[in-house]
């Protein structure tokens, strides 16, 4: 299947471009895993984004596949996520309309408002005329840059505390990394995995969203970034789980041991 999703410079959606698309469940028949997609922006709305666009016209600007589909715990409207993959960015955009048609092909029914669905399905034929209209060495298969300012959740973990920068280093570079990060959040949510804490709940909105992200038995340090999988991987972990799971260096807890002493220590209480 192949599809055009709409990121606009400012939305209601929580996306990260290349990583992770946020989106309305009538759309989730056109985002199925392995759907190939291309990024598509409208006309600039504000002049302070000319400088993070290719263009001020409606254009498309990078090509990515659908990896897999959530459903977003957050959501009271039944939204959902997807995870992006082989995300590759055009270096100049493919303008909507070329010599005033434009490369979509809009159905009859749909004149007056198919430029209002952000997701929209096209053919095959549509999906190789956008891309025959860049070439091959203006593709940049580099990753996505991430900018989203939310870094701290992750600086600030495991810092503290006497064993300082030592302990730093069992943290895995995953667990720092934010685009796996906020794919994991999506996944799993932000209620500690351990004893089910939530920072929202507690904290009230200031802290709504905080978690640390744990990843579960790495293998190495310095695995390739690829074969992190959000899903299996990852788990969100309230800061205080997080710092007793890793609290020997030489032996990071499971999961399920760290569930089974606050089980036994509510017991014992
Ligand atoms: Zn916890
Ligand atoms: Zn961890």
């Amino acid at each position: 299947m192949h599809t055009v999703i709409t990121e606009n410079d400012e939305s209601i959606w929580e996306d990260q471009t290349g990583f992770l698309y946020h989106f309305p469940k009538r759309y989730r028949k056109y985002l199925t895993p392995g759907t190939e997609v291309i990024y598509y922006k409208g006309k600039i709305k504000k002049a302070e984004f000319r400088d993070k666009r290719l263009s001020d016209d409606p254009h498309y600007f990078a090509k990515a596949v659908i990896g897999k589909v959530y459903p977003d715990k957050q959501s009271a409207k039944g939204d959902f996520f997807a995870t992006i993959e082989g995300y590759a960015s055009f270096n100049i955009p493919v303008l909507a309309k070329q010599n005033e048609e434009f490369l979509e092909v809009i159905p009859d029914s749909q004149r007056s408002n198919y430029w209002r669905n952000g997701v929209r399905e096209i053919t095959r034929e549509t999906y190789n005329l956008i891309l025959s209209h860049i070439k091959p060495e203006q593709i940049s298969e580099q990753e996505a840059i991430y900018n989203d300012g939310d870094y701290n959740d992750t600086e600030i973990s495991l810092e503290s505390g006497s064993e300082g920068t030592e302990k730093k280093q069992y943290v895995t570079v995953y667990e720092r990394d934010p685009k796996y990060r906020k794919q994991a959040i999506a996944i799993h949510g932000t209620n500690c995995a351990a004893c089910g804490f939530n920072f929202g709940q507690f904290y009230g909105d200031y802290a709504d969203g905080f978690i640390h992200i744990h990843h579960i038995n790495p293998v190495s340090e310095f695995d390739t970034p690829k074969a992190i999988n959000p899903e299996k991987d990852l788990i969100p972990l309230c800061a205080n789980c997080h710092s007793v799971i890793h609290r020997k260096k030489s032996n990071t807890l499971t999961i399920q041991e760290l569930v089974h002493m606050i089980n036994q220590q509510v017991r014992t209480d």
